[in-house]
């Protein structure tokens, strides 16, 4: 039986009966008597002209007078996803993206969905002139139910938002580490929250989600209702549908206290040792974390603790006994999951960027031989004072994450999870020319090929590649194990027969590469 608290949200979304049938109320609005263009181009003007036929001014395009919308359209977070599309289509409902994916299917015109843009992945939420995007940032309703603590949140909504909202009701709900970054690509690749091994994944949280399919029909999924679908999206991305609401577990107001101090990067191997040091200790203590990120110039350090304790949490004595701190950026605070995200966000200025990132077991000379590796890489790149920067940061997951998601009456998550102490080391490579492209993404790939061997040689390297923070070509899927990938495969083909997310989508971690 379907949990009464999903049934109850799902009734007010106004489609309860939709939740046990495979067809929705909201029929696709059909778009008759078009013929096929030849070109991708053609087709995209195509579907643009016809977006803007139905939807006005919801329509951005190059030759829109507004050019305010366009400019914010255009510059999503890396300037590497700066791209022209034919159009920018906001819809303000499901049926809306309905019929956008009747315009899209008649079309054959390719196209992207785009929650807030910061996939760094050309082509993940961009397009050329070639294609359209479905821009979910109008999908921003919230709701609240008391009774069941479910918070029902459209797509369009930041990380943010969200926090700022609940707060204001006594609740918090586990989300990104950044108020910028949209629920929907993070929730949908899987999602690092903050506080990781305390009750795991940001999709862990997902109690339910509406989708807009592929043949226009909005369906609901939980653990009850098409589990199959439910259990596939939380990290198993675009392949199957829109998601246009997220039905999100709260818990009482979360307390947390941080601080961010910054470390001489010479330190390093002092630095490792600690950092190395505090992921065995969180191994007992769900509530710590932290991040190492470490620059030419410095290595930041954030401990993060979920509580506001008197005495220093235990679990951090490491770091504090380096003697190499330059300079405390956020000091000690207490306070909450968004003045969390707001301390340690940042506005960077735009610029190109590019990341990857390799899941290892914990291990000092691992470590060290992996910043070696980074060293003799950067070495080669143009000096942080020309704004070149490429910088890793060591990311602490436990077992207590794997478990968390498993263990947590929903069926689990599609991205297979080794239930050991582990770390998701990202790497990100910022630069502002574009006459570096090619030099730059050259870097990148040696330092990719020589981190991976180092871990394989060691017997350190996962499968596991977490989808938010990996480079477009990682093989993301395969990573989830073979099961996972079977009930990836699946559910696309169960949910969309036509394909319309394997052939006409642009970009994304998708069946059709496997
Ligand atoms: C400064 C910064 C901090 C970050 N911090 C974290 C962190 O703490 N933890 C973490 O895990 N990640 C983090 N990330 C990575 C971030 O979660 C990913 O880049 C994520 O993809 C961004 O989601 P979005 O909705 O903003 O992006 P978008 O670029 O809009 O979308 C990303 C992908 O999801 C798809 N998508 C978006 N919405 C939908 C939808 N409704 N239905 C179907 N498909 C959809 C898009 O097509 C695209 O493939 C951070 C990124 C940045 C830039």
């Amino acid at each position: 039986m379907m949990s009464s608290a999903l049934l109850k949200l799902f009734r007010s979304t106004g489609s309860y009966l939709l939740a046990f049938s495979r067809h929705s109320i909201f029929r696709p609005h059909s778009v008759r008597g078009i013929s096929v263009p030849k070109t991708d181009h053609e087709r995209a003007a195509a579907a643009r002209d016809l977006l803007k036929a139905a939807f006005g001014e919801r329509v951005i395009t190059a030759d829109d007078p507004t050019s305010g919308p366009m400019v914010a359209l255009t510059t999503p977070w890396s300037t590497t996803c700066h791209l022209p599309s034919a159009a920018y289509f906001q819809p303000v409902s499901a049926a809306e993206v309905s019929t956008a994916l009747s315009i899209i299917t008649k079309t054959q015109c390719k196209f992207a969905v785009r929650a807030t843009g910061h996939n760094p992945n050309p082509g993940f939420s961009s397009t050329r002139e070639d294609g359209v995007i479905i821009d979910l940032q109008l999908l921003n309703d919230k709701s609240f139910d008391p009774e069941t603590g479910i918070a029902s949140v459209g797509a369009g909504n930041t990380w943010g938002e969200v926090y700022t909202w609940l707060e204001g009701k006594g609740r918090s709900v586990m989300g990104g580490r950044y108020e910028e970054i949209g629920v929907a690509g993070f929730v949908l690749g899987g999602g690092m929250p903050g506080f990781v091994n305390l009750r795991g994944m940001g999709c862990d949280q997902v109690r339910g989600f509406e989708v807009v399919l592929g043949d226009g029909h909005t369906v609901h999924c939980s653990a009850e209702v098409r589990p199959d679908l439910y259990r596939a999206l939380k990290g198993g991305g675009s392949n199957f549908g829109v998601v246009t609401t997220f039905y999100l577990q709260t818990y009482p107001l979360l307390k947390t206290q941080y601080t961010v101090s910054l470390y001489k990067p010479d330190d390093y191997a002092n630095i490792i040792e600690a950092s190395v040091a505090t992921h065995k200790q969180m191994e007992t203590d769900d509530q710590a974390a932290y991040f190492t990120n470490v620059h030419r110039d410095f290595v930041a350090i954030g401990q993060l603790y979920a509580d506001t304790p008197e005495e220093e949490p235990k679990v951090f004595e490491p770091f504090r006994k380096l003697e190499s701190m330059m300079a405390p950026v956020v000091p000690k605070t207490d306070g909450t999951l968004s003045t969390l995200a707001q301390a340690i966000g940042h506005r960077p200025p735009k610029g190109k960027r590019t990341i990857f990132t390799l899941s290892t077991k914990v291990d000092k000379d691992l470590y060290l031989a992996i910043h070696q590796i980074w060293q003799d890489v950067t070495a080669t790149l143009p000096p942080s004072s020309e704004g070149t920067d490429l910088h890793y940061t060591i990311q602490p997951v436990t077992a207590s994450a794997a478990r968390a998601g498993r263990d947590n009456g929903t069926g689990g998550n599609a991205l297979g999870l080794q239930e050991v102490s582990q770390n998701w080391c990202v790497f990100t490579l910022e630069y502002p020319r574009d006459g570096d492209d090619v030099v730059h993404q050259a870097a990148m790939d040696r330092l990719y090929e020589q981190v991976k061997a180092a871990a394989e040689e060691r017997g350190l390297l996962l499968d596991f590649v977490c989808p938010t923070f990996a480079d477009k070509r990682q093989d993301v899927l395969r990573g989830f194990g073979e099961e996972n990938v079977g009930l990836i495969k699946d559910v696309a083909a169960k949910y969309d027969g036509e394909g319309v997310f394997q052939k006409l989508q642009y970009g994304g971690f998708l069946v059709r590469d496997l």
